[in-house]
């Protein structure tokens, strides 16, 4: 059993630079709280622009060391990055399930996923190989090799606090790059933890630093105005990815964008309806719905509609609400009230577009930040649940008449990150691909994600992608050295 009061005491509190854990310049702090409780469960250090600075010097003076050290030998650091990570999953879980809200369950498939990171990277890094050939007419010969871009600022959201940061750290690490991180201030934690779990695995001074602030321009504005900053990349809303691209922009930063969703999951009169209930299930209330994959607008064929959302309110109804610290529990609080009232507001919009509120619609009263799982039908496309990411539990069922009505009603968003299609016809599947302006296409499956895929989006849900090889790319310059050929005349 775990004794939650030794385990947020054991999860460091400071800021960590340049291989030690110092208290923040101005000396102020912020709180962390349970959304399940309300309760103070942590007090940080608030990193200030002086840390920051600070970070970006460390990252920098490690550069060089860090970017000699034989591929293997960081692939191996990685790798016990993954065991310790994967022994330490309880503790893991419970930490950004305390700071979080999601479910305990949900918790360790989050730890696992995030792990797998570390895992893959780790692979990578052995075998992330340049290319030689000869220029096809003139005597050269090419080698083309992939460096280190150099020192990185990571920003991560509050949703995953594992996963979003290992998709950055574990290719940056793997390819030579030092990193500075900067987590979600609603829940630095579980990166605290990871980092000191990456010291234990070997990680050297300076090649990794963590700025936490209650000031996240504060950390990023003075670092991206430094031109020794060579990368940057971002998880979060589309507002501040935009406003970050900008500063980007000064020293020509090289910028990966994970940034907002609005994903349609269709479901095609011959789909196999439970596979479409159960799939589109996941791909709306995994996580609470706060998660940039999250089925925003399902769109239902009108012939089966009826079917469909009988059955997903029935499957929504036997979800078990509640502090996901307790057991069963499937759905637990918004990350914070401000989230709650947001909820409020779209439910009451889509009520003056034409929606019907027939499942949930209302916070649930009493301690914590809980609001109901809510399906909602027939509101007009000028409803902010068509037209905005939710970010929480409420599911808008939609009808359309035919394909391509499907196809024009899911491309009307300014966000192109995942979708989801259900259907039998594997013809279908092509047509999808052909028509979706979307990253991600989830075909009869309502949760894709996996260190082994390039994920990310199209429009104004970013630029870059996260995992696979190209997620390695992501982290590196790409060198050409032409060579005379021996044999030129
Ligand atoms: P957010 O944009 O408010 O914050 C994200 C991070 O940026 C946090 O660390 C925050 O402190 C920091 N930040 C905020 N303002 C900043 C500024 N001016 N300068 C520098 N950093 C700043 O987003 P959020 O509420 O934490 O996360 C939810 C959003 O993230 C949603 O829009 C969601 O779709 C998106 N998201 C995208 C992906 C993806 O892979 N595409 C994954 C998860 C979440």
């Amino acid at each position: 059993m775990l004794n939650i009061t030794q385990l947020l005491d054991k999860v460091e509190k400071r800021l960590y630079i340049n291989g030690e854990w110092r208290e923040g310049s101005s000396g102020e702090t912020f709180d962390v709280v349970n959304p399940a409780t309300e309760e103070v469960i942590a007090t940080m250090a608030s990193g200030t622009r002086e840390d920051s600075i600070a970070a970006l010097d460390a990252a920098h003076a490690a550069r060089q060391q860090w970017e000699r050290t034989a591929p293997r030998t960081r692939a191996e650091i990685l790798r016990r990055g993954y065991d310790l990570i994967m022994e330490r999953a309880d503790e893991f879980a419970a930490i950004m399930t305390l700071e979080m809200g999601k479910s305990f369950t949900e918790a360790k498939g989050e730890v696992a996923y995030g792990a797998d990171y570390l895992l893959w990277f780790s692979e990578e890094a052995n075998h992330f190989y340049g290319h030689t050939n000869k220029y096809p007419a003139k005597g050269l010969r090419m080698v083309t090799v992939r460096k280190p871009v150099g020192p990185c600022l990571l920003i991560t959201p509050w949703n995953f606090p594992l996963s979003m940061a290992t998709r950055k750290i574990a290719p940056a690490l793997a390819a030579g790059n030092t990193v500075i991180i900067k987590p979600a201030k609603l829940t630095p934690l579980t990166m605290q933890y990871f980092v000191q779990t990456m010291i234990e695995a070997g990680v050297p001074a300076g090649v990794i630093n963590i700025v936490s602030s209650k000031s996240a321009a504060d950390v990023s504005e003075p670092i991206m105005e430094d031109p020794r900053l060579r990368k940057m990349s971002f998880t979060g809303s589309t507002p501040v990815g935009s406003s970050l691209m900008e500063l980007a922009a000064k020293n020509i930063i090289k910028v990966s964008l994970e940034l907002g969703g609005n994903a349609p999951a269709i479901v095609f009169a011959d789909a196999d309806m439970d596979t479409a209930v159960e799939q589109v299930k996941a791909a709306k209330l995994r996580n609470i719905g706060e998660a940039c994959t999250a089925a925003n607008r399902i769109l239902v064929h009108e012939s089966v509609a009826e079917e469909f959302t009988e059955k997903f309110v029935k499957a929504v109804k036997a979800m078990k609400i509640g502090n996901g610290m307790d057991e069963g529990v499937e759905l637990g609080p918004l990350v914070e009230k401000k989230a709650v009232e947001r909820m409020e507001e779209l439910v009451e919009d889509a009520v003056e577009n034409g929606g019907r509120v027939i499942y949930g619609g209302k916070r649930i009263e009493g301690k914590g930040f809980f609001f109901e799982p809510t399906v909602i039908v027939g509101a007009s496309r000028e409803a902010k649940v068509f037209r905005e990411e939710i970010f929480g539990p409420i599911a808008p069922i939609f009808t359309f008449a035919n394909e391509e009505e499907a196809w024009e009603m899911a491309n009307d968003t300014e966000y192109g990150l995942a979708s989801y299609v259900f259907s039998e016809n594997p013809d279908v599947m092509f047509r999808a691909s052909d028509n979706l302006e979307f990253g991600i296409v989830g075909f009869n499956a309502g949760v894709v994600s996996d260190a082994s895929i390039p994920f990310g989006g199209v429009k104004a849900s970013g630029l870059g992608r996260e995992g696979a090889q190209e997620g390695m790319f992501e982290y590196t310059e790409v060198q050409h050295i032409g060579v005379r050929d021996p044999y030129a005349r």
